[in-house]
């Protein structure tokens, strides 16, 4: 539903305490240039909370011509200063950790806990991480022995354009940003429209780190509305998206005439390979986290279990177990451990998935409900940690993305199987195999068709590393190196001695 409001003061006051979110421009809030808003509901309580900027191509041209006037004197800034403004951020949102996960924790439905622990700090990571590595960026040369030598250029793009999604929404906005803003480039930026909050406090945590004006723009609005203006923009040079498969392809088709840089960090249907040499303790808490962690709404989380034939009831009696004993709480409660699913279409997703597995055949061993909290949560969106075992690999549960606490089970006899039904997906973004033998550790890791393999962990990270995934699950890595060098142009320069 759009809304019309008509005062939005953004810049005086508590970064916490507003009801109306503005555009952050030109190192300024304020409201879009047609006044429109969105509404923006807390998904444990289903109540419009606050109201969001539904901005559109006017918006736009504001934070693209605030990014140009910018662009010289940010591109062409020593690296220890543009390094000490990136920290001050990181400080900023550090000094800030109660309130954006605070933020969070309403806008999104993941437990308070998570927000604080995990969020929020690897937001702050994000830019500090960044902020050294853009002193360590280096670029090559290439002697022509006797006759030239070539040396590589890689300088900043311009302006760029970084679209994020809801499920970790700190996190992966300033994943995007830090890099970007890093290598020299000047910044626009929009969030999802379901959790545009932390986003939104950015805009002020800038300010104060004194980010010049421009440098860093924030829309706010739907993908069809502002985000897909953005990536059209003929001045926003390339694009850094992560979300959905189907808003990848869209985005990609969309800017190909063009010929913009494009990276897509998208869908994922990632696969548990779960051998009976494991440590089976270990393995049982890890893929328990690794299934239900932020509601299973993370890329990474696994989704499909497969489990060797020998352990499969052992491992399939304790899952279950834990899993009913995960009862969703109200996100804000310091011991929750599952909050609520992020919007009421979403939950409504989640559970036609359910319904298609039992019609498929499958067996619903816990959960398959949605959970009526009370008190102020009373018309959240809580469903409860679903397993199910039973379906075939071509069950429409085991190849679509449900991107919810649902996970499958099925057991395999032997390696090669393990391997051909892991395999056997559209998408390609990660796999965890467990197992103490070595051997069969980096053959899977050879094997598997995935962007990330994780051997008896999951999502243990080093921001150095390279991260993303293949097939229907993206395009291009970000992280580390590989970030730093998708938002530069490379130039090489060839001299005659
Ligand atoms: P989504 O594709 O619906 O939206 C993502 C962002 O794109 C939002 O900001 C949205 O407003 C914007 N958008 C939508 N349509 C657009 C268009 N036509 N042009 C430009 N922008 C547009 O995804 P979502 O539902 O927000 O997020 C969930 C998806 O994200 C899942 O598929 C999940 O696997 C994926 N994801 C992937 C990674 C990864 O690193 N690979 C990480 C997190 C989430």
């Amino acid at each position: 539903m759009v809304v019309e409001h008509h005062v939005c003061n953004a810049n005086s006051g508590n970064i916490t305490a507003m009801l109306k979110l503005a555009n952050f421009i030109n190192g300024r809030y304020c409201a879009p240039v047609n006044n429109q808003y969105i509404d923006n509901i807390e998904p444990a309580t289903g109540l419009v909370y606050e109201h969001i900027p539904s901005s559109d191509s006017a918006d736009l041209e504001l934070a693209v011509a605030a990014a140009e006037n910018a662009l010289p004197a940010w591109r062409n800034m020593p690296l220890d200063q543009r390094a000490d403004i990136l920290l001050k951020i990181a400080q900023g949102i550090e000094n800030n950790l109660t309130e954006l996960a605070t933020a969070e924790a309403i806008d999104n439905g993941k437990p308070i806990g998570l927000a604080t622990t995990i969020d929020i700090p690897r937001a702050a990571s994000n830019f500090k991480f960044f902020a050294h590595a853009c002193s360590q960026f280096s670029s090559e040369a290439h002697n022509m022995a006797g006759s030239a030598i070539n040396y590589t250029l890689r300088q900043p793009i311009g302006i760029v354009g970084c679209i994020s999604p809801w499920n970790l929404p700190l996190y992966l906005f300033t994943w995007k940003i830090a890099p970007a803003l890093a290598a020299g480039n000047c910044v626009i930026a929009k969030p999802s429209e379901v959790t545009p909050k932390t986003a939104y406090l950015l805009g002020k945590i800038c300010q104060q780190a004194g980010l010049p004006n421009g440098v860093l723009n924030i829309l706010h609005g739907t993908g069809a509305g502002i985000g897909s203006v953005i990536c059209d923009h003929p001045k926003v040079k390339a694009i850094s998206f992560t979300g959905g498969t189907k808003t990848g392809a869209a985005i990609a088709s969309q800017v190909a005439g063009q010929f913009k840089k494009l990276s897509l960090e998208l869908g994922g249907k990632n696969p548990a390979l779960i051998f009976a040499d494991c440590n089976l303790n270990d393995t049982i808490d890890e893929i328990f986290r690794a299934s239900f962690a932020n509601q299973g709404q993370i890329c990474l989380c696994a989704s499909r279990l497969y489990i060797e034939r020998s352990i499969y009831d052992k491992f399939k009696t304790a899952l279950v177990s834990k899993a009913q004993a995960l009862i969703p709480q109200d996100p804000l409660l310091k011991n929750t451990q599952m909050g609520a699913i992020v919007s009421i279409d979403h939950l409504s997703k989640i559970k036609h998935y359910i319904e298609q597995a039992k019609l498929a055949g499958g067996a619903v061993l816990c959960g398959g409900e949605q959970v009526q909290l009370e008190g102020r949560c009373a018309q959240g969106y809580f469903l409860q940690p679903t397993i199910i075992e039973g379906l075939s690999n071509d069950a429409v549960c085991n190849q679509e993305e449900i991107f919810g606490p649902v996970i499958t089970l099925q057991p395999f006899d032997n390696d090669e199987q393990a391997l051909t039904l892991a395999n056997d997906s559209s998408y390609g973004l990660a796999a965890t195999v467990w197992t103490n033998n070595l051997t069969r550790a980096h053959h899977f890791a050879e094997q598997l068709q995935t962007g990330i393999v994780w051997i008896n962990c999951w999502l243990l990270r080093d921001l150095r590393t390279p991260f993303g995934g293949m097939k229907h699950s993206g395009v291009g890595r970000e992280g580390g190196m590989e970030a730093m060098r998708f938002f530069t142009e490379t130039k090489n320069v060839c001299i005659k001695y």
